[in-house]
């Protein structure tokens, strides 16, 4: 039996299938396929360092244009709302339409199955990037941390297991530690307390050989007492 489409009378055909009475032209020409929730977004961007705020991580980006593409990439998809006639849908691909800057303005394409024929739409959204400081940032700005753990020379995969064993293992030293920050030659590992870097230096130490330096730098005073940042540096021998 031919299926008619109720709004323009087209029979079905492989290149404009008819599917629940309305034909694919018609169903593009309507809007009726995919839709987004929004067509403007707001996303934290760190105004230092350029980190996007993804749900509750924060994913480092090189600028606006690399931003932009974490946020189409993991932000967007979820925007999108799907026919139940529409299979595969998903971001083929996207264009700016202005500037990448605080607010851009963004041609999505965005391609799915209707009917077993394939088709592409495109659809705009404004990205606005609000201005903060990401955690990291606030953290080294306000210097709050007591220890940083200096590795220079190692190679990083093995630190990088090592360290997430000894967190794994170690409640202390998960709550001392800070941050992990990948550096040109190397890798700085922050800490609230000296304890806790000491202990991982010596670990680290223990498992990969090397000598370790400690200084210290005054920080100032905390609640009436002098503070003093120790800096442990972990070279390969
Ligand atoms: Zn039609
Ligand atoms: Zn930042």
């Amino acid at each position: 039996m031919a299926r008619y489409c109720i709004y323009c009378g087209a029979e079905s055909t492989p290149e404009n299938p008819v599917v629940g009475s309305v034909c694919l032209h018609c169903r593009i020409k309507r809007g009726e396929l995919v839709r987004l929730k929004t067509d403007r977004i707001k996303i934290d961007l760190c105004k230092i360092c350029y980190s996007v705020k993804i749900g509750y991580k924060w994913m480092q980006s090189s600028g606006f244009e690399d931003a932009i593409l974490l946020v189409v990439r993991e932000i967007i998809p979820r925007l999108l709302v799907v026919s139940d006639y529409v299979e595969n849908v998903r971001i083929k691909g996207y264009r700016l339409l202005t500037v990448a800057s605080w607010h851009t303005l963004v041609e999505l394409e965005i391609s799915g199955v209707y009917g077993g024929k394939v088709f592409t739409v495109r659809k705009n959204i404004s990205i606005y990037f609000n201005p903060v400081k990401c955690p990291r940032c606030i953290m080294y700005d306000s210097r709050e941390f007591e220890a940083v753990l200096q590795l220079r020379g190692y190679n990083l995969s093995a630190v990088e297991k090592i360290v997430s064993k000894e967190i794994a293992k170690d409640k202390r030293l998960a709550t001392d530690l800070i941050d992990v920050i990948k550096v040109e030659d190397g890798v700085d590992i922050y800490f609230y307390t000296h304890g806790a870097a000491r202990k991982l230096a010596r670990r680290l130490v223990n498992r990969l050989g090397g000598r370790i330096l400690e200084t210290f730098e005054e920080a100032g005073t905390r609640s009436g007492r002098q503070r003093a940042r120790l800096y442990i540096s972990l070279r390969k021998a």
